[in-house]
């Protein structure tokens, strides 16, 4: 249907340009192509990462539990079942990578620039639903976009034939380990949402317990009710019905994401946190630390720290401008240095680290989900033993899981 739509759109767009009238035609053009150039050149590997791993390194990979933190797979328009040359992630390239545990995170509204008004002509995901030919609702209202990720969530858990299981509460997590322990097929999917705009009227936390939700980000790129981000105007904190909404999802057994929230938000969720309002620490789910690349989307020593004591996950990321640069060391160099801060401040530093690749999030990343094995093999040579590189993989996150999911 789609198909059949975007050529219709392409051919009155030709005719359009070749009779006169070239800014319609170019508008339509533009629409037709549009969303596949956009998820095509932004979802991209750098290039310089083709090397194979050893064969030794691979056996070491395919004994891991290997878990990515974030990667805003549903978002685009495809197919998640059949290798894709689009993208980073789909489910043979999962299956490649030997990943245990992928996270789906949910974004719903991207307002690049302060500078600009909000509205949703500003809006990134009101141009990629419209360009996509997605239903007109998830046009203008952010609710709509999440429930039509959720559904191509389902439809690929579903159409994976038991390959891929959603992965609910400790008891889910036990059985996905034990599963793969017994060299069972089985990857763990986890829900998150990415900024809790989103949450107005039914759209609540009951509502995102029942949908599965286990992460929540309180921001993205845009200041909402509930707090600030590190890319808005305000930068304060917490607002009152934030403060309310973070209790609210401990209470339900939801892990808040600090990940690009404002310097004020993550203190003041740390404070609650040793003030005793909530129970579960926080996580942060893909981010780079500013003592490597000095950048307003990475956190700085003192809140790795912070996240750290309270006995959080810091998930480093792989993608420029998060890394100081574009390459598989990089992500090396920043948990390397990740370690040594945390275990300078009396913590286990290698305990509290984590990868959160952030693919599929119109980002260029220096593997796709099929390169994992490279990650293993740069932490090999970066001299982290056996049993340390267990924990970085995966270990962290699933033990993490394993205590705090309800
Ligand atoms: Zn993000």
């Amino acid at each position: 249907m789609y198909r059949v739509a975007q050529s219709v759109v392409l051919l009155v767009g030709a005719y359009l340009l070749l009779s006169g009238r070239p800014l319609f035609g170019l508008f339509l053009l533009f629409s037709a192509f549009g969303y596949w150039f956009f998820d095509r050149y932004t979802n991209r590997v750098v290039k310089g990462s083709e090397r194979k791993p050893r064969e030794e390194t691979s056996d070491f990979h395919d004994e891991l539990f290997v878990a990515d933190l974030h990667a805003d797979v549903c978002l685009w328009r495809r197919d998640h079942i059949n290798r894709n040359k689009r993208g980073h992630v789909d489910l043979p390239r999962l299956i490649e990578g030997n990943v245990s545990l992928q996270f789906v995170t949910v974004p719903t509204k991207l307002v690049l620039t302060r500078r600009l008004p909000r509205f949703f002509l500003t809006d990134l995901f009101f141009w990629s639903a419209m360009m996509s030919l997605q239903r007109i609702r998830t046009w203008f209202f952010v609710s709509a976009r999440a429930e039509l990720q959720l559904e191509r969530v389902s439809c690929w858990i579903k159409n994976s034939q038991g390959s891929l299981k959603l992965i609910r509460n400790s008891n889910d997590l036990q059985s996905l380990s034990e599963d793969q322990s017994a060299g069972r097929q089985g990857i763990g999917i986890m829900l998150g949402l990415e900024g809790a705009h989103v949450l107005r009227g039914r759209f609540n936390v009951s509502w995102l317990v029942e949908q599965g939700f286990r992460v929540v980000g309180i921001t993205h790129f845009n200041d909402n009710r509930f707090g600030d981000s590190a890319h808005g105007w305000r930068r304060s904190g917490l607002t009152s019905v934030g403060h309310d909404l973070v209790k609210d999802l401990d209470n339900n057994g939801i892990i808040i994401d600090l990940a690009h929230c404002s310097e004020q938000l993550i203190s003041d969720v740390i404070d609650m946190y040793d003030e005793g309002d909530l129970t579960r620490p926080p996580i942060l789910s893909h981010t780079g630390i500013k003592g490597v690349h000095n950048h307003r989307r990475n956190i700085s020593d003192e809140q790795a720290i912070a996240v750290a004591r309270a006995g959080g996950l810091i998930g480093v990321t792989f993608f420029r401008p998060a890394l100081p640069h574009n390459s598989v060391k990089a992500v090396g160099e920043v948990v390397l240095y990740l370690i040594g801060i945390l275990n300078e401040a009396g913590l286990e530093g290698v305990r509290h680290v984590a990868f959160g690749s952030d693919f599929d999030g119109a980002v260029k990343t220096v593997i796709d989900s099929s390169g994992w094995p490279k990650i293993t093999e740069m932490l090999l040579e970066s001299g982290i033993s056996n049993k340390e590189i267990q924990l970085l993989m995966g270990e962290n996150v699933r033990c993490f899981f394993a205590k705090h999911l309800p």
